[in-house]
């Protein structure tokens, strides 16, 4: 009942052909997207990975009663010629649109059992459903899209960075363990009883290795595992472009990024990215938007109500002043019209960022009305105004708190108001730089010193020194960098530590002992004794690029085999469970 492939040949894509090849013959192959009798006549959408083109089988053809066995999602060859449509039969949605071919001969491939998920995006079945079913999922014209863009960003990637001089080096995936903050995926050695291999959460200390070995620029695309809790936009691996370069400073680093950057969108969106981006400092990113990775679409800013309001009565201001925090607002445009149920609204969101609350003061021509407005005199009204450059008609959202939890209510609150406002303007892509991150968090809970970003990063030069005081640790600041777009982080990096003695100081305070060292990081720090060359690198999230690039909604939809939140793959069911014989070969279960 099915036809061979033999000899035959397909002689096109369905989404290719144009009016330029109206009269001649063509082959096609693909699935029947649909298929509708219609006055005597078989009208079949043809699909295959380039679009969609339109089949019509004549009552006098020798393959009519062929046709007729046709269902949606069999998979046929199909000959004939290309036509140009009635007028009235042209369909401006479909790019072949105005296109037939007129078949003479069809050839059946496979059949096809009625499909558990439909592939209209209306009815579109239950994710879960979706990712048991991905294969077929996958068939849907919009996840195509993604993963063939993703494609073509890696591709303008890998000739960009061939072109500057760049090496695509590969670094083993059992390795052993490589810190970057999260917990490790462990393989356990069958070989070597109570031994594990971990994979990796990045290449970082085999690129630096690459440097000392002299490759000078190194990237790989390169998968990376980590097992965190998952959150919506993260996956148990992903994959990321990791870059490394030897004699380079982070200016010559941002220039490389930018201009890879402007080559992607040019190429692929046919879009114009301006460069250089914008660059802020960790600190003035966190003034002025109260968090590190701004959406610069919008400009909304967080504005320093403090010492203009130090002397006013309000209590919850006083209380916060007095243990040493910050008070600051936001003008939300046109708030003060603002209903008591929209301004409890954001009083949610701000508990929600674990802030105590949102004070509110209406701005009108002659000062400030209702909410805290009673507290203010004349004179600190026209102040908050003039520093928040609120409008008449704004509303005054401020918090009053650690500078910290006033950063974090309020740039909440500001995504927040830029999208109930509709502030973001559709398809722009604003990217922007963030510098001089300390190079140090402080663990309260486990009082001790953690890397900020990660701990092979060197200080900034001047403060080099302060390795050695103490009570400077918190101050330092690293030559770390990150790339954001749109209010994402879609890179992180830095300048990395390539003398030996630094590096040790800073294993020293992160409080490795001399044993954990050894063990843990022995060989990178001998490498660092031979001759190691000043370098730096970044690695911009592939995933998170495509997300940004292709508008799409979840991480799931730029990755073709996913995993759910709990990491599993619906589809094949893994992790499972292995056999007896294989706990026992490695030695997993105690006592063997
Ligand atoms: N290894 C870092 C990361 O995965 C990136 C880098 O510093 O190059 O975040």
């Amino acid at each position: 009942m099915f036809d061979n492939l033999n000899q035959l040949q397909r002689t096109d894509y369905c989404g290719n052909l144009s009016s330029a090849d109206i009269g001649r013959s063509a082959t096609l192959m693909g699935w029947v997207h649909k298929r509708r009798d219609l006055g005597g006549l078989i009208f079949i959408d043809l699909r295959d990975v380039s679009g969609l083109f339109q089949i019509v089988i004549r009552p006098e053809s020798s393959i009519f009663q062929k046709a007729e066995q046709l269902r949606n999602e069999f998979v046929i060859g199909v000959s004939g010629v290309v036509a140009a449509r009635d007028q009235h039969n042209i369909n401006t949605k479909m790019k072949t649109g105005a296109l037939e071919l007129i078949a003479e001969e069809l050839w059946l491939f496979n059949d096809c059992l009625p499909l558990p998920i439909q592939l209209n995006e209306a009815a579109m079945a239950d994710e879960d459903l979706r990712l048991t079913y991905r294969y077929l999922d996958l068939r849907r014209p919009a996840l195509q899209e993604i993963l063939i863009l993703r494609h073509k960003i890696v591709r303008e990637i890998r000739e960009f960075l061939s072109d500057e001089n760049f090496f695509e080096i590969e670094t083993p995936i059992l390795m052993k363990s490589t810190p970057e903050g999260a917990r490790d995926y462990l393989v356990p050695s069958r070989i070597q009883p109570g031994k594990f291999y971990a994979l990796p959460q990045s290449p970082q200390m085999f690129k630096q290795l690459l440097m000392i070995g002299g490759f000078d620029r190194y990237f790989q695309i390169a998968r990376c595992f980590r097992d965190e809790d998952l959150r919506a936009d993260r996956q148990p691996e992903f994959t990321q472009l990791d870059i490394e370069l030897s004699f380079c400073s982070q200016e010559q680093i941002f220039d490389l990024l930018e201009r890879l950057m402007q080559r992607l969108f040019k190429n692929t969106l046919d879009k114009e990215l301006t460069i250089p981006f914008p660059r802020l400092t960790y600190q003035e990113a966190m003034e002025r938007y109260g968090c590190d990775k701004p959406d610069l679409r919008f400009s909304l800013e967080l504005k320093d109500l403090t010492s203009c309001l130090q002397n006013c009565q309000f209590q919850v201001f006083q209380n916060a002043l007095a243990s040493g925090g910050v008070i600051k607002a936001l003008a939300i445009p046109e708030g003060g019209t603002y209903s008591r149920k929209r301004q409890d609204e954001l009083v949610e969101l701000a508990k929600h960022q674990g802030g105590k609350g949102l004070a509110f003061a209406k701005v009108t021509d002659g000062g400030l009305e209702a909410g805290i407005s009673k507290y203010l005199s004349a004179e600190e009204a026209a102040s908050a105004i003039r520093i928040t450059e609120a409008k008449p008609g704004d509303l005054l959202a401020i918090a009053a708190d650690s500078f910290e939890m006033v950063s974090k209510v309020l740039a909440a609150i500001r995504n927040h108001v830029a999208e109930r406002h509709g502030l973001i303007p559709p398809d722009s892509f604003e990217f922007c730089w963030i510098t001089d991150f300390p190079l140090f968090q402080y663990n309260q809970e486990e009082e001790r010193w953690e890397p900020a970003h990660h701990m092979f990063s060197l200080p900034k030069e001047e403060h080099i020194p302060w390795l050695d005081q103490p009570d400077k640790y918190g101050s330092i600041i690293g030559q770390l960098y990150d790339m954001v777009c749109n209010g994402m982080e879609l890179s992180s990096g830095s300048i990395r530590c390539h003398r030996y003695d630094l590096q040790k100081k800073i294993f020293d305070i992160l409080g490795f002992s001399e044993s954990e060292l050894t063990a843990r990081f022995g060989f990178f720090l001998e490498a660092l004794k031979y001759g190691t060359p000043p370098h730096g690198g970044i690695a911009p999230g592939i995933d998170r690029l495509v997300i940004i690039m292709s508008g799409a909604q979840s991480i799931r939809d730029v990755i073709a085999f996913p995993k759910t939140l709990k990491a599993t793959d619906l589809m094949s069911q893994a992790p499972s469970e292995v056999s007896e014989l294989q706990w026992k070969e490695l030695h997993l279960k105690p006592g063997d």
